[in-house]
């Protein structure tokens, strides 16, 4: 199987095909169509399987689909959001997601703690339609009125388990109050102890699962 299999449009091909991978890696094969179709999805998969891109590559080609229909005025708001649980993994996703979608006219912000939040105001002024956030950051710009989520039309919660373990779950919980109930929602976790699969099950509606 490769890449082209999926039918995705050809600028992103273009952008996966820079990349210099073979094939799509078992978590992609599989988690890639179901999201394509707009379903839920619940994915238990550690760092390096390239969960990143299974779920990146379908939301880019769902949002080309979605501007292809027309609502241009949407696109000056965040319509994908990914929550991550360090600074790191959120730079990293925000990369992949420039790779993927570098032949797209579709702009990806990313925000974090630890830094001064002037920096973010400016990428928050630049209108990514998709962001990249750690929680505790995004609580505060969103009270702060920096961020609307009102958009959001798909929401990812990647390494759930790490945000249990620090402790972040209350943040998490305060912005998905704040999204539209139409959504489609994506949960990846390493691991999947009682407190994650208690939150799949609130979070996600039908989900299809897979693994890696
Ligand atoms: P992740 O599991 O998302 O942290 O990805 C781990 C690494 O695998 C990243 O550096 C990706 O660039 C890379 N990767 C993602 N998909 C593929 C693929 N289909 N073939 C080879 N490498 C990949």
């Amino acid at each position: 199987m490769v890449f082209q299999d999926f039918g995705l449009d050809q600028a992103i091909i273009q952008g996966i095909e820079a990349q210099d991978y073979q094939e799509p890696t078992p978590i992609q094969k599989q988690a890639i169509p179901v999201l394509l179709k707009g379903r839920d999805l619940v994915g238990c998969a550690q760092t390096g399987t390239g969960k990143t891109a299974a779920f990146a590559i379908p939301i880019l080609q769902n949002l080309l689909k979605e501007d292809r229909q027309g609502n241009q005025e949407d696109k000056k708001q965040v319509r994908a959001l990914v929550l991550a649980p360090t600074r790191e993994l959120a730079i990293q996703i925000g990369e992949q997601f420039e790779h993927y979608g570098a032949h797209l006219d579709m702009k990806v912000g990313v925000i974090f703690g630890g830094v001064t939040p002037k920096r973010h105001i400016k990428v928050l002024k630049r209108e990514p339609e998709i962001l990249v956030a750690t929680p505790g950051r995004l609580v505060d710009l969103v009270q702060q009125g920096f961020v609307k989520l009102e958009r959001v039309g798909i929401f990812v919660l990647d390494e759930a388990d790490q945000m249990l373990d620090v402790g972040m779950i209350k943040q998490v919980k305060t912005v998905i109050a704040q999204l539209p109930k139409k959504r489609q929602n994506i949960l990846f976790s390493a691991t999947m102890p009682k407190e994650v699969t208690k939150l799949a099950h609130t979070l996600l509606k039908n989900p299809v699962q897979v693994e890696a």
